[in-house]
Formats: C-alpha cells, sequence, structure tokens
C-alpha cells in the first residue's frame, strides 16, 4: 500500500493546548539563549552514539536561535551519573555528532556552571554555539536546587526548554531556572504538545486508542482520561490478560495484576456504557517461558492452558485490531502488544505496526516501546507523529500538567 504522509496535520492551533511563550515569541535576536534539550541518547561502549534520533528533533530550534544571531547555549542530562563526575555519562559525543549534523563548530565545555563556563560564554560570538557537560554531574540538578538553577540561569538572556523527554521532571535546568529567566517552549515541545495534547484535546473522529505493554497499572491514568473521548479501545499485551480474567475467563499463567481486576473491568463497563468500542485479544501466541527459542502454541484467548503464559496477541487478533482501524481518522497507541524484543513474540506488535502506519488517518506513537517497535518495523516514516517521550508523553495523554511546561512564561492574552 502506498504510504501516506500526514506530517503536515498539526491537529488543533497551538493557542488552544498551550498558553505558554514560545521560542518565536521570545526575542532572541543577539541574545544569550540557553537551550535546554534532551540529547540522552543510547550510547554502545565504545561511546559511539546508536540513534541519534534525540538530537535531530532538536535541530528546528537551534537552526532558529543560530539564524536569529543568538549565541546558542545547550544543555542537556545523558544516563544517572547521580550528580557525580563519570567519564561514561559524558556529553563529548553529542557535541561531535551535533558538529556534524550543523556543519558547523560546536564549542564544548568541560563543566555546565562555574567560572571558566563563564568565561566560555563571555567570548561567544553572534551564531556560535555551545555545548554544556552533563547537567546530572551535579547534584543540584535533580534535586532542583536554587543556588544550581541561578548559576545556570547566570550564563544567560533567556530560556528555551526543547526537553520534553525530561518535561516530567522537576529537575534544576527545567523548573528551577524558569524563575530566572524568561522561558518560552522550543519547536519541539510544541510538536509534542499540538499532537498530544491537541489531538486529545479535539480528535477527528473516529478515535481509536491502542493500549498494550505489560501492566495495566502503568496506563491507569491514560485509560481512565480517555474512556469518555475515544470512539474505539484496542488492548492488547500482558495487560490484556487482566481485563480477560476479570471478565470471568483463566488466562493460565498469563501476567495478571491482581490488584486491578476491578479497575479492569470498571473501566470497561464504562467503556460500554459510553458506546466506546472496546477490543481485546481473540487469539495468543503462548508458552511456558518468556525466552527465545521456548516451544509456543497459538490458542484462542479462552484455551490457555495452565503452566503457560500469553507473551503475545495471534494473527486473529491482527486481523480483528486491524478492521476496527479502518474507518479510524485519529489513531494513538501507547505499549506494545506482546513481548517483541523476543522474534517468537514480536508479530502481533508488528503486525498492528504495519496497520497503523497504513491506516489512512493521523497517526501518533508514544515514545519508548512503542517507538523502538515501529522502528524495528521498518514503518517509522509512515506514521504521523512519534513522541520522544516515553514518560512524558504517557503523562500528557493523562491530562497531568508536566512540570516543564507549567513552568514557562505566560503568554499575555491579545
Ligand atoms: P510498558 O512499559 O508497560 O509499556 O511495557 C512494555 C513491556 O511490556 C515490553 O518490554 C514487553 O516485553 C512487555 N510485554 C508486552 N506484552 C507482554 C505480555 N503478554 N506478557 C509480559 N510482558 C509483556
Amino acid at each position: 500500500m502506498a504510504r501516506k504522509n500526514n506530517n503536515n496535520h498539526n491537529p488543533v492551533p497551538i493557542k488552544d493546548v498551550l498558553n505558554k511563550l514560545t521560542i518565536e515569541e521570545l526575542n532572541i535576536k543577539g541574545k544569550r539563549v540557553f537551550i535546554r534539550a534532551d540529547f540522552n541518547v543510547p550510547l554502545d561502549d565504545n561511546l559511539t552514539i546508536t540513534d541519534d534520533g534525540r538530537i535531530r528533533s532538536t535541530l528546528p530550534s537551534i537552526d532558529y536561535a543560530i539564524d536569529e544571531g543568538a549565541k546558542v547555549i545547550l544543555a542537556s542530562h545523558l544516563g544517572r551519573p547521580k550528580g557525580k563526575v563519570d567519564p561514561r555519562f559524558t556529553l563529548a559525543p553529542v557535541a561531535k555528532r551535533l558538529q556534524r549534523l550543523l556543519g558547523k563548530e560546536v564549542i564544548f565545555a568541560p563543566d555546565c556552571i562555574g567560572p571558566h563556563v563563564e568565561s566560555i560564554v563571555s567570548k561567544m560570538k553572534e551564531g556560535d554555539v555551545l555545548l554544556l557537560e552533563n547537567l546530572r554531574f551535579h547534584p543540584g540538578e535533580e534535586r532542583n536546587d536554587e543556588e544550581f538553577a541561578k548559576a545556570l540561569a547566570g550564563l544567560a538572556d533567556c530560556y528555551v526548554n526543547d526537553a520534553f523527554g525530561a518535561a516530567h521532571r522537576t529537575h534544576a535546568s527545567i523548573v528551577g531556572i524558569t524563575k530566572f529567566l524568561p522561558a518560552a517552549a522550543g519547536f519541539l515541545m510544541r510538536k509534542e504538545i499540538e499532537y498530544l495534547k491537541g489531538t486529545v484535546h479535539n480528535p477527528v473522529r473516529p478515535f481509536v486508542a491502542i493500549l498494550g505493554g505489560a501492566k495495566v497499572s502503568g496506563k491507569i491514568g491514560v485509560l481512565e482520561n480517555l474512556v469518555d473521548k475515544v470512539d474505539k479501545v484496542i488492548v492488547g499485551g500482558g495487560m490484556a490478560y487482566t481485563f480477560i480474567k476479570a471478565m470471568g475467563y483463566e488466562v493460565g499463567d498469563s501476567l495478571v495484576e491482581t490488584e486491578m481486576l476491578e479497575f479492569a473491568e470498571m473501566i470497561r463497563k464504562k467503556l460500554v456504557k459510553n458506546n466506546v468500542k472496546f477490543y481485546l485479544p481473540v487469539d495468543s501466541v503462548i508458552a511456558q517461558s518468556m525466552e527465545a527459542g521456548a516451544e509456543t502454541k497459538l490458542v484462542t484467548t479462552q484455551e490457555i492452558p495452565k503452566g503457560w503464559r500469553a507473551l503475545d496477541i495471534g494473527p486473529a487478533s491482527v486481523k480483528l485490531f486491524s478492521e476496527a482501524l479502518q474507518d479510524a481518522k485519529t489513531i494513538i497507541w501507547n505499549g506494545p502488544m506482546g513481548v517483541f524484543e523476543i522474534d517468537a513474540f514480536s508479530r502481533g506488535t508488528f503486525g498492528i505496526a504495519h496497520s497503523v502506519a497504513d491506516a489512512y488517518a493521523l497517526t501518533i506513537v508514544g515514545g519508548g516501546d512503542t517507538d523502538l517497535a515501529v522502528h524495528k518495523a521498518g514503518v517509522s516514516d509512515a506514521i504521523s507523529f512519534i513522541s520522544t517521550g516515553g514518560g512524558a508523553s504517557l503523562q500528557l495523554l493523562e491530562g497531568n500538567e508536566l512540570p516543564g511546561i507549567a513552568a514557562l512564561t505566560d503568554r499575555k492574552e491579545e
């Protein structure tokens, strides 16, 4: 099937879902602008970046700031160095990759605060780009320490947050710093809000949510928020079996969260009451252990024997779910349909990835595992929008205000 391209589809005007300044509303001409990015990229043992998607997604904000003649100061965290300098988590490889992507010099500072960094900043010229060393080498970052935030703020005249993947964290470079500088959302942040918040706010219907992953408990907030907004809900992955058990069926040794049984039944009833179509797997790939090479069987979901557990949805479920997507105009997908990390249990997730990609709809994929799954399935180019944040995208879908967005400067009413 021909690939669609919905990338130009903006769900709702940004002003309807964000009452904060955006980068274009901040006058950054010739100013020192501190851009908080999410350069938390995967590195191999040789500190080579294995996926630079997160760096690329911040390029529009960086390019814009360069074009405006700003002095561009970039900052990020990488990994979990726990407040201490740890060479395994240096941002030096990011500086090199960024330099290649921008096609211009990126100055790399050996720290993110202090007199040496201040001296580097004081020598910057308009259009120069500086990357600071890992913010989490200082304990003040994760503690949202006021002195640390003030020291960061002292480097710049204004602040832009483009680190959507970290916007759910109350850290100094995300929240504390906004007390001292005018603070705006970058282009990536804006796009994430437009797609994730805007879509739920005003979806083109039919609006279908596909939820998967290990646990119901991880998706409670999303289910609660979407229950009266969607037209169809498809549940796959490990979390489906808590719903199936709650309906009175045996599910063998499949993942069941006993404490979630009541919630699952309550949500299912609410969906039915709201006339929302609700889909669960009708067949499952089962095994006795969650290992590559384990013997597998394909059974209808009501016939999972004791000692066996469901680790993927079967082909009939893929067909059922895909047909439910046929008339969708908006699809949000968060969570894999099975243990897709193991080949034998990956077909359900990849099958749904292809159906989502082929749907003639605005398609939005949550970050983390689902992002990985659509990349592995080779269909990422056919998805309208893939979020760069796992935890942050879930929180937006739960309808929560993210601390990093709440902290930005309010836009004045026109
Ligand atoms: P989550 O972080 O809740 O989105 O869960 C993602 C994880 O769920 C992935 O690592 C999958 O391997 C796992 N998963 C998906 N389906 C199942 C299943 N049927 N049983 C156990 N784990 C699953």
